[in-house]
């Protein structure tokens, strides 16, 4: 059997806040990925490395098996919609929200909303429950621009603080979605390094600030 570990991290806000939670089980990166352009990281545990690449990617990384674990966030995760991935711990990092907004003056206007978002299926299940009818605009970033350009009536992305939605004239209108980052397991490794990633799953659960 094949007793390496690989762990897929998000990089970005959510590599910031997994780091520090790792080394509270004794996972060190023997480099810094936040200066090194490495994308695959040895640790202080020879059968164990770190892989680090964008969030949509890890799912499919954990999925394909190509890692065992990965660390994504739960919007990343309503997005892929897999039902072959465990999930076995909310790691409460990288805490947000998914919300609708938008101008003040679209606020409950009749019509077809067009609404911007990276999120569309999230976007359009969120929607279609609520029987509403919209049009979905697929951006990749920068969503707070579109309502202000008149590309959007409204966008559905994360809000933290606030502070990027108020900058740009928007107020938030529904909350979708609480987000946080998640442990992922790919299926098969469960039960094949069960010996390995049960334990780990533990001292994990044990860390987390509750
Ligand atoms: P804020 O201004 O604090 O509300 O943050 C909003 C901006 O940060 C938006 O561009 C979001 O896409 C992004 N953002 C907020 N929270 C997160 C998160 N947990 N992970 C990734 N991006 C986030």
């Amino acid at each position: 059997m094949n007793d390496e570990i690989t762990i897929a991290v998000s990089k970005g806000r959510i590599l910031e806040e997994a780091l520090p939670l790792l080394e509270r089980v004794d996972v060190r990166p023997l480099e810094n990925p936040g200066t090194s352009r490495k994308l695959i990281f040895q640790t202080n545990h020879p059968g164990m490395k770190l892989i680090i690449i964008r969030a949509v990617d890890v799912p499919t990384y954990v999925l394909n098996g190509c890692a065992d674990l990965g660390i994504a966030g739960k919007d990343v995760l309503m997005e892929y919609e897999s039902d072959n991935l465990y999930e076995p711990l909310d790691l409460k990092i990288a805490s947000c929200r998914l919300m609708s907004a938008g101008r003040k003056d679209t606020a409950g206007t009749g019509g077809r909303l067009r609404v911007a978002t990276k999120y569309v299926t999230t976007t359009r299940n969120y929607f279609a429950e609520k029987g509403q009818q919209v049009e979905i605009i697929k951006l990749y970033g920068s969503m707070e621009l579109a309502p202000a350009l008149g590309l959007s009536d409204q966008i559905v992305d994360l809000v933290n603080t606030g502070n990027t939605l108020r900058a740009n004239g928007l107020i938030p209108f529904e909350n979708i979605a609480e987000i946080s980052s998640r442990l992922i397991v790919n299926k098969a490794a469960m039960k094949m390094k069960q010996d390995i990633i049960k334990p780990f799953i533990k001292k994990l659960s044990e860390v987390i600030d509750r």
